[in-house]
C-alpha cells in the first residue's frame, strides 16, 4: 500500500510536471509561429441544402511547428486567447480570408453568385477595439461586400460579457458584415438572448446533428424546435459536422438552410479548394 501510494504521488507529479512544460512549450513556440510562416488558413465548404450548392466556406487555423509538429487549433486557441495572442494571429487570418475570397471571386466567370467566408472570432479580439479597425480596414482595401464576410462567435463568448460583446457586435453589424452564433445549443441562456444580438446567422453545435435521421435520435426534437425559433426570428440556420447523407437529408427535409461537415469536405489548404470552385460555376 505504501508503495502504491508512493508511486501514485510521483505518478501525478511527474504528468502535472509534463502538463506545465507542455503549456510552457507550447506558449514560447507559438509566440513566434506567425512571424516564421507556420501558421496556415484551411477552408471548408459551407453548402446551401436547397440549391445544393457552395454558399461559401469557414476559415480554420493551422499550425504546423516544426519542433512540436501539427498542433489542433483545440489546443493552441485557448492558450492564443490567453496569452491575447490571438488578437494579432486573429487579424492576420482575417485579412488572409478576406484576400483569398476575393482572389477566388476574381477568377469566376462573372455571374457567377458570391461565396462568402466565415470567420472565427475569439471572446479577447471582441473585448478589445482593434476587431472593428480590422475588418474596417480590411472591407475598405479588398472591396468585399461586407455581408460575404461573416464573422463567427460562440455564445459563451457573448455571455462572458455581455454589454462589452454587444456593442462591439453593433459597431460590426453596423459596417454591414454577417455574424453568426457559433456552437449554438452549447452555452447558457442561448433562448434569453439570442434575439438580443444582431445576429444573421445561427451555427448548431455538431452535438445536435449527430443521430439525426437515425430511428432512435433524440437529438431531432432540439434541431427542430431551434429551426423554429430561429426561423421565426428571420434568421439562418447552418447545421456542423453534417458525415452522412441520412443527416443531410433529414435538415433537408426539416428546412435546415445550410450545412458544414465531413459529409461535403473536410477543411483543406486553398489550392486544394479548385474542384470546390469549378463545381459550382459549372
Ligand atoms: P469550430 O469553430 O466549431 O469549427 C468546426 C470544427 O469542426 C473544426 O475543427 C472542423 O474541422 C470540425 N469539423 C467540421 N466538420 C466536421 C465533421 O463533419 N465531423 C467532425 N467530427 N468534425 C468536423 P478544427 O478545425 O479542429 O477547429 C476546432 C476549433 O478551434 C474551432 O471549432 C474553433 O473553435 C477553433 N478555431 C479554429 N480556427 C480558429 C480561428 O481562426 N480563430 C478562433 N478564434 N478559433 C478557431
Ligand atoms: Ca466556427
Ligand atoms: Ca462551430
Ligand atoms: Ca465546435
Amino acid at each position: 500500500a505504501k508503495g502504491s501510494g508512493r508511486n501514485g504521488y510521483a505518478l501525478f507529479d511527474t504528468s502535472l510536471r509534463d502538463r506545465v512544460r507542455d503549456r510552457v512549450r507550447l506558449e514560447q513556440a507559438l509566440r513566434g509561429a506567425l512571424d516564421r510562416g507556420e501558421l496556415a488558413v484551411y477552408y471548408q465548404p459551407i453548402v446551401d441544402l436547397e440549391s445544393d450548392e457552395l454558399d461559401g466556406f469557414e476559415a480554420l487555423m493551422r499550425w504546423q511547428s516544426p519542433e512540436l509538429g501539427f498542433v489542433s487549433p483545440m489546443d493552441f486557441i485557448p492558450i492564443a486567447e490567453e496569452t491575447g495572442l490571438i488578437v494579432e494571429v486573429g487579424a492576420w487570418l482575417l485579412r488572409d480570408a478576406v484576400r483569398e475570397l476575393v482572389r477566388w471571386t476574381e477568377r469566376r466567370p462573372d455571374g457567377a453568385r458570391r461565396l462568402h467566408v466565415s470567420v472565427n472570432v475569439s471572446v479577447r479580439q471582441l473585448r478589445g477595439g482593434a476587431l472593428v479597425r480590422t475588418v474596417r480596414d480590411t472591407l475598405a482595401e479588398t472591396g468585399l461586400p461586407p455581408e460575404a464576410l461573416w464573422l463567427e462567435i460562440t455564445e459563451s463568448g457573448v455571455m462572458e460579457d455581455v454589454d462589452t460583446a454587444l456593442q462591439t457586435l453593433n459597431e460590426l453589424r453596423d459596417l454591414g458584415v454577417t455574424l453568426c452564433v457559433d456552437d449554438f445549443g452549447t452555452g447558457y441562456s442561448s433562448l434569453s438572448y439570442l434575439h438580443r444580438l444582431p445576429v444573421g446567422i445561427v451555427k448548431i453545435d455538431r452535438s445536435f446533428v449527430a443521430g439525426v435521421g437515425e430511428d432512435d435520435s433524440t437529438n431531432e426534437p432540439i434541431v427542430r424546435a431551434v429551426l423554429a425559433m430561429t426561423h421565426a426570428m428571420g434568421q439562418r440556420v447552418v447545421a456542423e459536422g453534417v458525415e452522412t447523407a441520412v443527416q443531410r437529408d433529414w435538415l433537408r427535409a426539416q428546412d435546415c438552410d445550410l450545412v458544414q461537415g465531413w459529409f461535403y469536405g473536410k477543411p483543406e489548404p486553398p489550392a486544394r479548394l479548385e474542384d470546390w470552385l469549378r463545381r459550382d460555376t459549372a
